[in-house]
């Protein structure tokens, strides 16, 4: 798959009309990274640690961690990387860690929320990350975050461990960017106060749609019920692209969505202009970006979502132009 694609690795990212867009690549285990040179990606939009933790047999220890860490920088060299702290809990449980019962664990004790009622462990991890970036850049986000107080919290373990650092006489990063994962609705709320606070943002898709339509994104009998290129969808996703550039704060969507061309062509038309996918993915959304004209696509779809367009998929509308061009 990738070598039908190979003959767009050396050619920028930019729609037939001008405009530059970055594709970045999701990873999560070493076996991702060869990936970035064969891909030619502009980096590593989503690192999701916790599929380190879910194929051990025991917690990784910190120094195991910073190996990892290390090992993606490494590979990465000047691209940038964003290491997402572990999003475990819900669909992604640890063998070795004691289940708790939880009668809807999706929305359950996980993620973030779990980091910090149990700081010890997001701490490591942080001092992994920390220790990894030695001189070079670290991001960071936070997954699940879903008030903006979460996010001040994780912040400050991450200023706590840089001092630390400093203080035992270790290297540092040479610059730290903190940012959060989008993908709770409540967030579309304080879309203000937190693009105040943040670094960066990235948009996961995957759970955002799954939260705002309540449909279990694992669940063939409900996942497919409603369309992500439906207004609903895409007037949430487009609050957050036109916030974030309000506040000129880098946005990224990393959702399975960006994966799927005629999906990554509805997220340029509404204002991304960053997408991570995943690797299999990679050619055939930067083939159609650049056969995409940017602003024709703009011009199709602000009108469907416009106050009192139908609610109902605009796929067809856009699967239409698609084929035209
Ligand atoms: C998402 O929710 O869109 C996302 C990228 O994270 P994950 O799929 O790991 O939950
Ligand atoms: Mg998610």
């Amino acid at each position: 798959l990738l070598e039908q694609y190979a003959a767009l690795h050396d050619l920028p990212t930019v729609t037939r009309d001008g405009v530059a867009l970055e594709l970045h690549l999701n990873a999560g285990l070493l076996v991702d990274l060869p990936h970035i040179e064969e891909t030619g990606a502009a980096g590593i939009g989503l690192f999701r640690t916790e599929l380190q933790f879910m194929i051990a047999s025991a917690f990784p220890r910190t120094n195991e961690q910073l190996r990892l860490y290390r090992a993606v920088l490494d590979a990465a060299g000047e691209r940038p990387v964003v290491f997402r702290t572990l999003d475990i809990g819900g669909d992604k449980v640890l063998p070795y860690m004691r289940a708790v019962e939880e009668e809807n664990p999706a929305l359950g004790w996980r993620a973030i929320r779990l980091g910090l009622d149990r700081p010890g462990l997001l701490r490591s991890q942080i001092r992994a990350m920390l220790k990894a970036a030695t001189g070079r850049e670290l991001r960071v986000i936070f997954p699940m975050v879903s008030v903006v107080d979460e996010f001040d919290k994780a912040r400050h373990i991450v200023e706590r461990e840089l001092t630390h650092l400093r203080r035992h006489g270790h290297g540092l990063p040479e610059r730290v960017l903190v940012g959060v994962m989008l993908e709770v609705p409540s967030l579309l709320f304080q879309l203000d106060e937190l693009l105040a606070r943040v670094d960066f943002i990235s948009v996961g898709s995957n759970d955002l749609v799954q939260f705002l339509f309540a449909t279990d994104r694992g669940n063939p009998r409900v996942a497919e019920r409603f369309d992500p290129l439906s207004p609903p969808a895409l007037r949430a996703l487009k609050l957050v692209a036109d916030a974030a550039n309000r506040h000129g704060k880098p946005v990224t969507l990393c959702g399975e969505l960006a994966s799927r061309p005629l999906e990554a062509l509805a997220l340029a038309a509404i204002g991304y202009r960053k997408l991570s996918v995943s690797p299999a993915s990679f050619g055939p959304v930067k083939a159609m970006l650049r056969e995409l004209d940017l602003s024709a696509a703009a011009a199709l779809v602000e009108p469907l979502l416009a106050d009192g367009a139908s609610p109902a998929s605009i796929r067809p509308r856009l699967s239409a132009f698609a084929e035209a061009t």
